[in-house]
């Protein structure tokens, strides 16, 4: 097999020879100082890197020039997003599951777990729950399954979320993480009107890949790997990659997370939307020791910067998964959305206390939204509940046109504020409201055009008002 990003065969466009290769050539030139002073250079033009170079700066052991690659991806971070952080929450459907994925607890093997599958009226109730937080932006996720979990069922979940308003909530943007389907089912997410769709590779080796999914449709290397690319015919343009860190050698990921990237920028146009950042955690028969390729929060932040480097214009998500010290550390190195509040469990946002037995993983941070909220602008961020893109049709090559013109910022800019106006108005605690107001106040202020200022203020009056939902 040739490497070549362009063809559709999983094989050739995530090729194992040019993974290896690059992933020697990157620890032959660790420490070629001249090699990684050429590679900042190109870097600091903020076109991104491709994935032999930016596997250079990931292998760099110098300790000068790691500051440096920390300090550039903190600068291309607040030159894109700014200090904004947009939240979301996932939403877990079912875990009926014909895999046997080896790392989680969803597992077909899994006897220990009860099998769960909300019904219309307990999606309903997850969603009046989600909206009563203050989430507007959800990510759905169900294991696979054709019988229990086929695509009507995801279609008519989506279709109940999209009903619901409670109060003055509403949930604007449904993601959706469910298995490698056909480019037909895809066809149809779309026509549901979801946001992105996000598939994790988990890993690319494709022999460890084979191993760590015995049985199942999901065993199917190629199957999943193309999975984007049938997803981009079916008409979706924003799609959401990532590995699950731990699984295999973090270096190799890395480079076929890059390539995958490099890939759907040259057949279709236009790179992921999105790049997850996930590491194998615990849960139900599932221990993170059983993986010998777990890697240190330090190497794993310095990932995060590697891959806002290399990818500018792709959003970065990092999940409760991580505690909030690391969340703390990556978000400052270029990630874009977190979750907040979630729960990992099968109907769990309508538990009293947070579920363990149906959990895909355990969550590392526990805080309450309102309290990842006051976090986040209590370390000089904008929490964002901002939906804007995709409902304007700002999606696929469009999105990346304004976002490399550095348009966008126009726009996430004041709907961070007049999302967050919302949430103070109608979810937050007194000490967030304090807070938020003082942010807002601050912040309209660096929106560059007086015009836009003086509309963002006249809309924040009509929110207090009691209108919902404006956005640029
Ligand atoms: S990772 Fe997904 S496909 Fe695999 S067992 Fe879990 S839910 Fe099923
Ligand atoms: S304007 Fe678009 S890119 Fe910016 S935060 Fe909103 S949805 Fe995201």
């Amino acid at each position: 097999m040739k490497y070549d990003k362009n063809s559709l065969k999983a094989e050739e466009f995530i090729n194992n020879e040019e993974i290896l290769e690059t992933v020697r050539y990157a620890e032959e030139h660790k420490d070629d100082l001249k090699l990684i002073d050429e590679i900042l250079k190109k870097a600091k033009k903020r076109k991104g890197l491709d994935h032999r170079d930016a596997s250079v700066l990931l292998a760099c052991s110098d300790e000068s020039r790691i500051n440096e690659i920390y300090d550039l991806a903190e600068q291309i971070k607040k030159d894109f997003y700014g200090n904004r952080i947009v939240l979301f929450a996932p939403l877990y459907l079912s875990n009926y599951c014909v895999n046997g994925c080896l790392y989680c607890p969803y597992h077909i093997k899994n006897k220990n777990i009860p099998r769960k599958k909300l019904t219309q009226e307990e999606v309903a109730k997850e969603v009046i729950a989600l909206q009563d937080m203050g989430h507007k932006r959800l990510a759905i996720e169900a294991g696979e399954d054709p019988v229990n979990n086929p695509i009507e069922y995801i279609l008519e979940c989506i279709d109940t979320i999209y009903s619901i308003k409670h109060k003055n909530g509403a949930i604007r943007r449904v993601n959706v993480n469910i298995a490698a389907t056909t480019v037909d089912d895809y066809k149809k997410l779309k026509d549901a009107g979801i946001g992105t769709y996000i598939l994790f590779q988990e890993t690319y080796n494709k022999t460890e890949y084979e191993r760590l999914h015995p049985t199942g449709p999901k065993h199917d290397y190629a199957w999943h790997t193309e999975a984007m690319d049938r997803a981009m015919d079916g008409g979706i343009d924003d799609v959401g990659i990532g590995v699950l860190f731990g699984l295999d050698n973090y270096s190799y990921e890395f480079a076929g997370l890059l390539m995958h990237a490099e890939h759907l920028e040259a057949v279709h146009g236009v790179g992921p939307h999105t790049i997850s950042v996930p590491r194998v955690k615990r849960a139900d028969d599932i221990d993170p020791d059983d993986f010998d390729n777990s890697l240190s929060d330090e190497m794993f932040c310095k990932i995060a910067a590697c891959i806002r480097i290399a990818v500018p214009y792709t959003g970065m998500i990092i999940s409760t998964r991580e505690t909030p010290e690391v969340r703390e550390k990556i978000i400052r190195l270029g990630v874009s959305q977190i979750s907040g509040g979630s729960r990992t469990s099968v109907g769990g946002y309508c538990e009293e206390e947070r579920p363990h037995d149906t959990e895909q993983f355990d969550v590392s941070d526990n805080r309450t939204l309102d309290e990842v909220v006051n976090w986040l602008m209590r370390s000089g961020y904008i929490p964002s509940f901002c939906t804007a893109c995709y409902r304007e049709g700002r999606t696929g090559d469009r999105f990346m046109e304004l976002c490399k013109s550095g348009q966008i910022q126009n726009c996430c800019h004041p709907n961070a504020l007049m999302t967050l106006k919302e949430f103070l108005l109608d979810y937050a605690s007194e000490d967030t409201v304090r807070l938020g107001d003082a942010v807002i106040e601050r912040e309209i202020g660096n929106i560059p055009s007086s015009k836009v200022q003086d509309i963002v203020r006249e809309r924040l009056t009509r929110i207090v008002e009691g209108d919902r939902d404006f956005r640029f």
